[in-house]
């Protein structure tokens, strides 16, 4: 069973680099699976993966700046589950409970405190610590709009993304803030059109 945790996000130090919007009321963030195992490194590498933490880490202290609520999520599988080659599955074992592949990447500045989870790709399978699910969470804080960001584009935040328009929330995909798998080399780019297809907007590089 591939399970994903989610926990709110509090507090993150400033950053040099500049890029996030002028948040709004009503707006919350993001930050999908942004692990070890997704990096150069780790056991299912996106290229480039972890040139993502600095454009994370500069949007959520301007949502901290801004009083915006932050949302972290992280795939979280047991050692053994269908999601996994040896499994049946597709993929080889990856972001495995406790291990350092499923921890954040270090250079991302956020808290590490989970809850336990749901299966699949979306963050919107994925529960708090006290089993509440992410749009309940989101609810809670008066989230209309959500920002979206993080590993992998083609695979959870796409899928992220899609549930989001699905569950009514407007979404926003920062683009330069996530990087692809690209199993096919196009992946990347038509998951942002189907998102775009779908309703999210897509921010500019
Ligand atoms: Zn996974």
């Amino acid at each position: 069973m591939n399970t994903h945790t989610v926990a709110a996000y509090t507090g993150v130090e400033d950053s040099q680099m500049p890029t996030p919007p002028s948040f709004q009321v009503g707006d919350g963030l993001l930050l999908v699976d942004p692990q070890n195992d997704f990096c150069p490194g780790g056991s299912l590498p996106v290229a480039s993966g972890d040139a993502v933490m600095p454009v994370l880490n500069a949007w959520a202290a301007a949502a901290e700046r801004a009083g915006v609520p932050i949302f972290v999520s992280r795939d979280w599988h047991p050692a053994r589950t269908t999601h996994f080659k040896d499994y049946g599955g597709t993929w080889p074992p990856h972001c495995v409970m406790g291990t350092r592949g499923a921890e954040f990447h270090p250079d991302l500045r956020l808290p590490a405190g989970v809850g336990e989870a749901e299966d699949a790709y979306s963050a919107f399978q994925a529960r708090d610590s006290a089993g509440r699910p992410l749009a309940t969470l989101l609810g809670e804080r008066d989230v209309h709009h959500l920002y979206v960001m993080g590993l992998a584009t083609d695979y959870c935040v796409k899928a992220s993304a899609l549930d989001g328009l699905t569950a009514a929330f407007q979404v926003t995909v920062v683009r330069e803030g996530t990087r692809a798998v690209n199993v096919q080399p196009q992946d990347g780019e038509q998951a942002l059109a189907e998102m775009r297809a779908a309703g999210a907007a897509i921010t500019e590089e």
